[in-house]
């Protein structure tokens, strides 16, 4: 598929080149933003699985660009944005790169030490790993980068702070739901009209951190394995009515963005047969070491008549 036919095809994949971001998830964020203002008051932020990067762009343009250009910011007051990522991306301003792991403990130390004690304020996770279609195996990979992230939410952010991340719907939603909202009292499904209704993802919004009386980091995996078994969420009563009832659990769903605006299902005619010259715009910023680079790099060589197996892999693969 050409990309004058993506472009056709994703009014959001066009607007994200015009606009100068590097992927159309940034109006995911955006839209999210809209509908709860997850950006009001932040001054700490982490974004976990960030590349290539729109997200921290959007968190730069937010928060960080804005702050350094008011006379009032001093050097101190900067916004601090750390993102991370198993891959390299190019830099952004204002954001501070890590690339490791995050289901790593030692990603996670790194995350917390640029913090230098203090807490975030908001916690964002777009991570999905390389989805294979098999549903309830993307799904379960998904809710370990969740685990994943949800760790790290417990040693960054501050009390009352913000989480957002990306789920699979699935069976196991419910479930889900009852982990994340043992630590956030407000916890909301969102499904941001960028985001195609073909696809399975939405995200958490979780509001209002605040773990359960006494809870300490390490005991997170015990309270997780809990919540996990059939008869466990029943023994559990940390906040009183949100089991309640014969269906245990009422998830609230909520589309988020201009309703009226751009539906990410459909196609839209490309602005030169309005009238108007259009040309197609190149990525804002490719990915800087693709984990599919070895992948195209044994195409090209085997359309130019080499055998695959001759070609050697690239150093970063
Ligand atoms: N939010 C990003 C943006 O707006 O550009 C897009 C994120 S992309 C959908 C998912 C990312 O999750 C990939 O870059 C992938 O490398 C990352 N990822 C998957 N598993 C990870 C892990 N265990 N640790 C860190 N990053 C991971």
């Amino acid at each position: 598929m050409g990309k004058a036919s993506k472009d056709k095809r994703d009014i959001y994949y066009r607007k994200a080149k015009e606009e100068g971001w590097r992927a159309r998830s940034a109006f995911k964020l955006l839209q999210i933003d809209q509908e709860f203002n997850i950006f009001h008051g932040v001054k700490r932020v982490v974004d976990l699985c960030a590349a290539p990067g729109s997200w921290s762009q959007v968190l730069s343009r937010n928060l960080y660009v804005p702050a350094k250009q008011s006379p009032d910011c001093k050097e101190g007051d900067l916004p601090l944005i750390v993102a991370i990522d198993l891959q390299p991306m190019a830099p952004i301003e204002g954001v501070i790169q890590v690339q490791g792991d995050i289901t790593n403990a030692r990603t996670a130390e790194v995350v917390i030490r640029h913090f230098d004690g203090c807490k975030a304020d908001l916690v964002v996770c777009d991570g999905a790993p390389d989805v294979t279609g098999l549903h309830d195996m993307d799904e379960f990979v998904q809710s370990q980068l969740i685990l994943a992230a949800l760790t790290i939410v417990t040693h960054v952010l501050k009390v009352g702070g913000k989480f957002v991340a990306k789920i699979f719907r699935g069976k196991d939603t419910s479930l889900l739901y009852c982990q994340l909202k043992l630590f956030f009292s407000q916890v909301t499904f969102a499904k941001p009209k960028s985001s195609r209704n073909s696809s399975i993802e939405a995200f958490a919004v979780c509001e209002n951190y605040s773990p359960p009386e006494g809870f300490k980091e390490e005991d997170l995996y015990h309270l997780l394995e809990k919540v996990g078994t059939p008869s466990g969420a029943d023994d559990l009563d940390c906040r009183s009515g949100w089991l309640e009832g014969p269906n245990k659990v009422y998830i609230p769903f909520l589309a988020c963005g201009d309703l009226s605006g751009y539906d990410s299902d459909r196609s839209y005619p490309l602005p030169s047969t309005e009238g108007g010259s259009y040309r197609s715009l190149d990525p804002v910023q490719p990915p800087i070491a693709p984990p599919y680079k070895t992948a195209l790099e044994m195409k090209k060589a085997s359309s130019h008549g080499a055998s695959a197996d001759t070609v050697r892999p690239s150093a970063d693969s």
